[in-house]
Protein backbone atom coordinates (compact mmCIF):
# COMPACT_ATOMS: atom_id res chain seq x y z
CA UNK A 1 0.00 0.00 0.00
CA UNK A 2 3.01 2.12 0.40
CA UNK A 3 6.17 2.95 -1.77
CA UNK A 4 9.17 5.18 -0.98
CA UNK A 5 11.03 7.39 -2.52
CA UNK A 6 13.86 9.89 -1.53
CA UNK A 7 11.81 12.46 -0.06
CA UNK A 8 7.97 10.60 0.49
CA UNK A 9 6.20 7.86 1.25
CA UNK A 10 3.06 7.01 -0.97
CA UNK A 11 0.58 4.92 0.39
CA UNK A 12 -3.42 4.32 -1.31
CA UNK A 13 -6.13 6.12 0.16
CA UNK A 14 -9.56 5.03 -0.17
CA UNK A 15 -10.44 8.96 0.51
CA UNK A 16 -11.54 11.04 -1.80
CA UNK A 17 -9.81 14.20 -2.25
CA UNK A 18 -12.64 16.04 -0.46
CA UNK A 19 -13.32 13.22 1.74
CA UNK A 20 -9.76 13.24 3.35
CA UNK A 21 -9.34 17.48 3.63
CA UNK A 22 -12.53 17.29 5.50
CA UNK A 23 -11.25 15.30 8.07
CA UNK A 24 -8.52 18.13 8.76
CA UNK A 25 -5.52 16.35 10.65
CA UNK A 26 -7.57 13.77 11.84
CA UNK A 27 -6.85 12.00 8.32
CA UNK A 28 -5.80 8.48 8.89
CA UNK A 29 -2.20 7.54 7.59
CA UNK A 30 -0.74 4.16 7.94
CA UNK A 31 1.89 3.51 9.94
CA UNK A 32 5.42 2.66 8.30
CA UNK A 33 8.53 0.89 8.52
CA UNK A 34 11.80 2.75 7.20
CA UNK A 35 12.49 2.03 3.66
CA UNK A 36 15.87 2.25 4.58
CA UNK A 37 16.31 -0.23 7.72
CA UNK A 38 12.94 -1.56 8.22
CA UNK A 39 12.07 -0.54 11.74
CA UNK A 40 9.00 1.06 12.28
CA UNK A 41 8.57 4.38 11.77
CA UNK A 42 6.94 7.17 14.49
CA UNK A 43 4.43 9.56 13.35
CA UNK A 44 6.05 13.01 13.21
CA UNK A 45 3.39 15.77 12.76
CA UNK A 46 2.14 17.02 10.05
CA UNK A 47 2.22 19.84 7.32
CA UNK A 48 -0.31 21.42 5.36
CA UNK A 49 -0.58 21.67 1.31
CA UNK A 50 -3.33 21.73 -1.23
CA UNK A 51 -4.84 20.02 -3.62
CA UNK A 52 -7.03 21.09 -6.37
CA UNK A 53 -9.69 18.82 -8.13
CA UNK A 54 -12.97 19.79 -10.40
CA UNK A 55 -12.19 23.11 -9.34
CA UNK A 56 -12.09 23.58 -5.85
CA UNK A 57 -9.09 24.00 -3.90
CA UNK A 58 -8.77 21.65 -0.63
CA UNK A 59 -6.64 22.14 1.89
CA UNK A 60 -5.21 19.01 3.46
CA UNK A 61 -2.61 17.95 6.18
CA UNK A 62 0.14 15.59 5.52
CA UNK A 63 1.59 13.57 7.81
CA UNK A 64 5.01 12.64 8.79
CA UNK A 65 6.90 9.33 9.62
CA UNK A 66 10.27 9.63 11.34
CA UNK A 67 12.52 7.10 11.65
CA UNK A 68 14.63 7.41 15.04
CA UNK A 69 17.98 5.35 13.92
CA UNK A 70 17.85 6.74 10.09
CA UNK A 71 16.92 9.79 11.85
CA UNK A 72 14.91 10.86 8.04
CA UNK A 73 11.19 11.89 8.51
CA UNK A 74 9.52 11.12 5.34
CA UNK A 75 5.83 13.22 4.28
CA UNK A 76 2.74 10.00 3.87
CA UNK A 77 1.28 11.19 1.18
CA UNK A 78 -2.12 9.70 -0.08
CA UNK A 79 -2.19 8.18 -3.79
CA UNK A 80 -4.37 11.42 -5.19
CA UNK A 81 -1.44 14.21 -4.57
CA UNK A 82 0.83 14.40 -7.34
CA UNK A 83 4.70 15.56 -5.96
CA UNK A 84 5.34 18.91 -6.91
CA UNK A 85 1.97 19.69 -8.46
CA UNK A 86 -1.09 21.35 -7.40
CA UNK A 87 -3.27 19.06 -8.61
CA UNK A 88 -5.07 16.04 -8.03
CA UNK A 89 -3.82 12.77 -10.04
CA UNK A 90 -7.07 12.47 -11.46
CA UNK A 91 -7.44 15.82 -12.21
CA UNK A 92 -3.84 15.25 -14.34
CA UNK A 93 -4.68 12.38 -15.81
CA UNK A 94 -8.33 13.32 -17.31
CA UNK A 95 -6.43 16.34 -19.03
CA UNK A 96 -4.14 14.11 -20.19
CA UNK A 97 -6.06 11.46 -21.60
CA UNK A 98 -8.16 13.87 -23.37
CA UNK A 99 -5.06 15.52 -24.71
CA UNK A 100 -4.36 12.26 -26.36
CA UNK A 101 -8.07 11.99 -27.75
CA UNK A 102 -9.36 9.40 -25.03
CA UNK A 103 -13.00 8.95 -24.48
CA UNK A 104 -13.76 10.01 -20.98
CA UNK A 105 -16.91 9.74 -18.99
CA UNK A 106 -18.86 12.70 -19.22
CA UNK A 107 -18.52 15.12 -16.76
CA UNK A 108 -14.35 14.41 -16.78
CA UNK A 109 -13.38 17.17 -18.17
CA UNK A 110 -14.70 18.81 -14.63
CA UNK A 111 -11.49 17.85 -12.96
CA UNK A 112 -9.30 20.21 -14.70
CA UNK A 113 -11.71 22.43 -14.75
CA UNK A 114 -10.59 25.75 -13.95
CA UNK A 115 -6.76 24.79 -14.29
CA UNK A 116 -4.48 27.36 -16.73
CA UNK A 117 -3.53 27.01 -19.92
CA UNK A 118 0.10 27.27 -19.02
CA UNK A 119 -0.44 24.65 -15.80
CA UNK A 120 -1.94 21.98 -18.77
CA UNK A 121 0.46 22.46 -21.14
CA UNK A 122 3.88 21.73 -18.51
CA UNK A 123 1.41 18.99 -17.84
CA UNK A 124 1.08 17.75 -21.33
CA UNK A 125 4.90 18.11 -22.00
CA UNK A 126 6.05 16.59 -18.47
CA UNK A 127 4.09 13.43 -19.26
CA UNK A 128 5.78 13.49 -22.86
CA UNK A 129 9.36 13.98 -21.59
CA UNK A 130 8.80 10.82 -19.92
CA UNK A 131 6.11 8.41 -21.23
CA UNK A 132 9.38 6.50 -22.86
CA UNK A 133 10.37 5.79 -19.52
CA UNK A 134 7.06 5.21 -18.34
CA UNK A 135 6.15 3.21 -20.55
CA UNK A 136 9.13 0.46 -20.20
CA UNK A 137 8.52 0.54 -16.36
CA UNK A 138 4.94 0.42 -16.41
CA UNK A 139 5.40 -2.80 -18.98
CA UNK A 140 7.55 -4.53 -16.48
CA UNK A 141 5.90 -4.25 -13.78
CA UNK A 142 2.45 -6.19 -15.84
CA UNK A 143 4.64 -8.88 -16.47
CA UNK A 144 6.05 -9.15 -13.04
CA UNK A 145 2.44 -9.32 -11.99
CA UNK A 146 1.48 -12.04 -14.28
CA UNK A 147 -0.30 -9.65 -16.99
CA UNK A 148 -0.15 -10.11 -20.49
CA UNK A 149 1.35 -7.54 -23.11
CA UNK A 150 -0.67 -7.17 -26.50
CA UNK A 151 1.42 -9.90 -28.88
CA UNK A 152 2.04 -8.89 -31.95
CA UNK A 153 2.91 -5.60 -30.21
CA UNK A 154 1.26 -2.70 -30.46
CA UNK A 155 3.10 0.44 -32.20
CA UNK A 156 1.44 3.16 -30.63
CA UNK A 157 1.61 6.66 -32.53
CA UNK A 158 3.82 7.92 -29.77
CA UNK A 159 5.65 7.07 -26.39
CA UNK A 160 2.73 9.57 -24.72
CA UNK A 161 0.08 6.93 -25.98
CA UNK A 162 2.08 3.78 -25.06
CA UNK A 163 2.40 5.11 -22.04
CA UNK A 164 -1.61 5.50 -21.39
CA UNK A 165 -2.30 1.89 -22.78
CA UNK A 166 0.52 0.55 -20.43
CA UNK A 167 -1.26 2.66 -17.43
CA UNK A 168 -4.25 0.48 -18.64
CA UNK A 169 -2.30 -3.08 -19.53
CA UNK A 170 -1.23 -2.27 -15.71
CA UNK A 171 -4.67 -2.22 -13.89
CA UNK A 172 -5.64 -4.81 -15.22
CA UNK A 173 -2.62 -6.80 -14.48
CA UNK A 174 -3.69 -5.57 -10.95
CA UNK A 175 -7.39 -6.29 -11.48
CA UNK A 176 -6.41 -9.82 -12.88
CA UNK A 177 -4.29 -10.84 -9.62
CA UNK A 178 -5.95 -8.39 -6.59
CA UNK A 179 -9.46 -8.25 -7.64
CA UNK A 180 -11.66 -5.36 -8.41
CA UNK A 181 -10.88 -3.62 -5.56
CA UNK A 182 -7.47 -1.48 -6.36
CA UNK A 183 -7.50 2.36 -6.66
CA UNK A 184 -8.28 3.33 -10.81
CA UNK A 185 -5.55 3.41 -13.18
CA UNK A 186 -3.78 7.12 -12.72
CA UNK A 187 -4.22 6.78 -8.94
CA UNK A 188 -2.19 3.19 -9.10
CA UNK A 189 0.22 4.64 -11.65
CA UNK A 190 0.92 7.40 -9.41
CA UNK A 191 1.27 4.94 -6.38
CA UNK A 192 3.64 2.86 -7.79
CA UNK A 193 5.81 5.70 -8.80
CA UNK A 194 5.40 6.99 -5.14
CA UNK A 195 3.41 10.07 -6.09
CA UNK A 196 6.34 10.77 -9.17
CA UNK A 197 4.17 10.53 -11.98
CA UNK A 198 5.00 13.96 -12.91
CA UNK A 199 8.36 14.08 -11.47
CA UNK A 200 11.33 15.47 -12.51
CA UNK A 201 12.88 11.95 -12.66
CA UNK A 202 10.73 8.68 -12.96
CA UNK A 203 11.43 6.42 -10.42
CA UNK A 204 9.62 2.77 -10.14
CA UNK A 205 10.59 1.61 -6.54
CA UNK A 206 11.27 -2.35 -6.78
CA UNK A 207 10.44 -5.13 -5.74
CA UNK A 208 6.89 -3.97 -5.58
CA UNK A 209 5.13 -6.53 -2.99
CA UNK A 210 1.09 -7.48 -2.94
CA UNK A 211 0.93 -5.37 0.43
CA UNK A 212 1.66 -2.56 -1.53
CA UNK A 213 -1.20 -2.84 -3.51
CA UNK A 214 -4.08 -3.55 -0.97
CA UNK A 215 -6.38 0.23 0.21
CA UNK A 216 -4.90 1.16 3.61
CA UNK A 217 -7.48 1.04 6.19
CA UNK A 218 -7.65 2.89 9.11
CA UNK A 219 -8.60 2.09 12.50
ZN1 LIG B 1 15.46 3.73 9.25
Amino acid sequence: MCYANAVSLTWSCRLSVAEYAALGRRAPAPRQNCPRCARPMAFDGCYRRCVREAGTVHPIFVHRARCGPCGRSEALLPHFVCRRRHDSVSSIGAAVLARHGVDLDTGASGLYRGVPRRTLRSWYQRFAEHAEDLWVRLEALTIEWGGTLPFPPRYPASPSKAAIQAMGELWRAARHRWGMDIPAAWPLANLVFASGLLATRVDLPWPIRRSHIGWFAPP
